[in-house]
């Protein structure tokens, strides 16, 4: 049955079996309630993608705003980006430092620029003119959301996403990031990439998480829709064929991925991936694994 509204969450496909995610999944769970109000309410698909990412970035509990590590040369370069399926315009900032909200930065690029995608000091310039709330202390304010030790060299990582269609039928997703742990400076992934790391559009809203280099390289968010446009695949086919062809890479991850009849898929081949799940027929369920 098609649904009048419906969301999905995640807090990054890097969660590992040694430990217990209660206070991400209770945070989750909340954040979901507070989705299903403002979409019960007349709030647009856009907003409540803008302000759950927000929220996750700013619990520090994921690897994304406050919780992001910094990169090999100890300073925090974040990335996001956002996509609203009824006007197909997207924002995206790459490799920024300082301010507290990527993604606030990355709606800002959508609606006060004519572009796209703002990297790096232009970024923090175009941040700094509309008064984005910056970061003082990066050393006082990031709590590095790490999900585990990680060895030198190792490339851990973690994002957080929403996924949102509202009661007018519009579609949008949102992407925010860190990073990888231990990534090079300069080095960006998958989540400010409109089409690999975020996609929406009049048949679906995908925002994906894991090794960035591979959904670059499969350019999976927008592999999503164009299952679904071109081989007539359901959201729950087209969502599990993109993530595999990216699979066979060799990367691992997951996605979040909504359709215009208010259908979720939560695919992953990571061993967990943080996620929820909310439409208005009542639904409410908060994973970290299977
Ligand atoms: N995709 C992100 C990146 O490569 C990381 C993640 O989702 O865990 O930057």
């Amino acid at each position: 049955m098609a649904q009048a509204w419906a969301m999905a969450l995640h807090g990054g496909a890097g969660p590992v079996r040694d430990k217990t995610y209660e206070r991400e999944e209770a945070h989750m769970r909340a954040l979901l309630d507070e989705g299903a109000a403002m979409l019960d309410g007349a709030s647009s698909a856009l907003d409540v993608a803008t302000t759950m990412v927000k929220a996750l970035e700013a619990s520090g509990f994921h690897i994304a705003g406050k919780g992001a590590s910094a990169n090999a040369d100890g300073v925090w370069e974040l990335d996001a980006s956002i996509m609203d399926g009824a006007t197909r315009k997207a924002g995206a900032v790459a490799a920024l430092v300082g301010f507290e909200s990527p993604i606030e930065v990355a709606r800002a690029v959508m609606e006060k620029t004519p572009h796209v995608l703002l990297a790096g000091a232009g970024a923090v310039a175009f941040a700094e003119k509309h008064a984005m709330t910056r970061v003082a202390d990066p050393h006082a304010y990031y709590t590095p959301a790490t999900s585990r030790l990680v060895a030198p060299g190792e490339l851990a990582h973690g994002t957080v996403g929403a996924v949102v269609k509202d009661k007018q039928g519009r579609l949008a997703a949102a992407t925010s990031t860190g990073g990888l742990l231990n990534k090079m400076p300069g080095r960006i992934g998958d989540t400010p990439l409109i089409g690999a790391g975020t996609w929406a559009d009049t048949r679906c809203a995908v925002s994906c998480t894991g090794q960035g280099e591979l959904f670059i390289r499969a350019n999976v968010a927008a592999d999503v829709t164009a299952r679904i446009l071109y081989a007539r695949q359901s959201l729950h086919a087209a969502a599990a064929g993109a993530l595999a062809d990216m699979a066979a890479l060799g990367g691992d991850g997951g996605l979040i991925a909504v359709d215009a009849d208010g259908e979720i898929a939560t695919p992953f081949v990571s061993e967990g991936m943080k996620r929820a799940v909310a439409n208005a027929g009542g639904l409410r369920d908060v994973r970290t694994f299977r």
